[in-house]
């Protein structure tokens, strides 16, 4: 059985009070909401605070309103009850398939929304005993100086696996952080970068408070496809999130593919215009498109699934998310 280290919790009860705590401590402190994800790093000394500021008793993180074109996600709601709430369900239903895809039920009742978009990144060399690292050399990532995925790489490619960040990225969200020193908004696309170590740009004594997510055009269909090994628990193994504009004629002006899983930020796939701009999505516009993203995304072998097998699942599952997009808008037409 792996034990947790000895630490100090502290449970403020105002954002105020959190980004004190964490600029008193500085790197000694991480923040803490349900605690399914800093929990076993924890235990694997992956990541070491000797303070935990715990967010629970933060009501303030709590809220959930429409504002303008805009609705305002408090960071602390649990991924159960944002599956099941009524306005997201209504507005954004690939966010309702990304978060009711997350581990597993007592997982998602225990785990929130701002701790998925803060998950760290994942490796089969790093979520992993001190003892096997150990015995491993250790990595890049915490206490070594090589990579086992990237021989004589300098950088960690450890994958973002969190199910939300792609589905949040084609919606256009906005990211609120606040510090002792004040807030600030990124998109998700801007919240993210390219660094397996720690791959957002959150400082260290900054808490997520909101996601602003706008409300959905007239004519956007969007849906999100996971692939994983067991349905009923495990992290995706390629996570697909789409969102399209189509006029009345179900001719494509917007098309918007963000992967995740395949290296250490969700990408947004680039170029895909000449394919749907302008064109109804059918079944030859559908394989096009899904071609270009296998073509453009290079999973590497930082989880256990083979690389070639998850090139390839991108064309079937950006396909998969399409059709359920497509379908769930010849539903509403009735
Ligand atoms: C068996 C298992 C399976 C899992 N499967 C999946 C999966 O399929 N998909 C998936 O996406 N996740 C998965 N997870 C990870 C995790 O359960 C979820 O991502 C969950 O949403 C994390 O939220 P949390 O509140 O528990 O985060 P925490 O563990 O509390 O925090 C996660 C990280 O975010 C930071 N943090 C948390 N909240 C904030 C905030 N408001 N501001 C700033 N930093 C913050 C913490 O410091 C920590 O670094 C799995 C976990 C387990 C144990
Ligand atoms: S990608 Fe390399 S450095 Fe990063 S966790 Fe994996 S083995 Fe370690």
């Amino acid at each position: 059985m792996l034990r947790l280290p000895k630490f100090e919790v502290a449970e403020p009860s105002t954002v105020d009070e959190a980004v004190a705590l964490l600029a008193q401590h500085g790197d000694r402190a991480r923040p803490m909401a349900g605690g399914t994800d800093l929990m076993p790093n924890m235990k694997h000394e992956i990541e070491t605070p000797e303070v935990v500021v715990g967010l629970w008793r933060i009501d303030a993180m709590r809220t959930l309103e429409e504002r303008g074109p805009d609705v305002h996600i408090g960071a602390l709601w649990s991924l159960h009850d944002l599956q099941g709430h009524p306005l997201i369900r209504r507005e954004f239903p690939s966010l309702v398939e990304a978060v009711s895809q997350v581990a597993g039920p007592q997982l998602r009742r225990m785990g929130t929304i701002g701790g998925n978009v803060c998950l760290d990144t994942r490796c089969v060399y790093i979520n992993q005993s001190h003892f096997w690292r150990q015995a491993l050399g250790f990595c890049l990532k915490k206490d070594g100086t090589v990579c086992h995925v990237v021989a004589g790489g300098r950088n960690c490619v450890a994958a973002a696996s969190n199910d939300s960040a792609p589905v949040l990225m084609t919606l256009g969200a906005r990211l609120r952080l606040e510090s002792s020193s004040g807030t600030r908004e990124l998109s998700v696309e801007e919240f993210y970068h390219q660094d397996g170590i720690f791959n957002q740009s959150r400082r260290r004594d900054e808490i997520l408070t909101e996601i602003i997510v706008p409300k959905s055009k007239p004519g956007t269909i969007s849906a999100y496809k996971k692939l994983r090994t067991r349905a009923a628990i495990d992290f995706p193994e390629l996570g697909v999130a789409v969102l399209a504009v189509l006029d009345g004629g179900g001719r494509a002006s917007h098309l918007d593919v963000c992967v995740t899983a395949l290296a250490s930020r969700p990408i947004r796939v680039g170029k895909l215009e000449p394919h749907y701009q302008g064109r109804v999505l059918d079944d030859a516009v559908i394989e096009a498109i899904a071609e270009a993203a296998r073509v453009r995304c290079k999973p590497l072998k930082n989880i256990a699934t083979e690389p070639s097998y998850r090139r390839e699942m991108v064309k079937v599952y950006v396909k998969r998310a399409l059709q359920a997009a497509l379908s769930r808008r010849l539903h509403a037409l009735g």
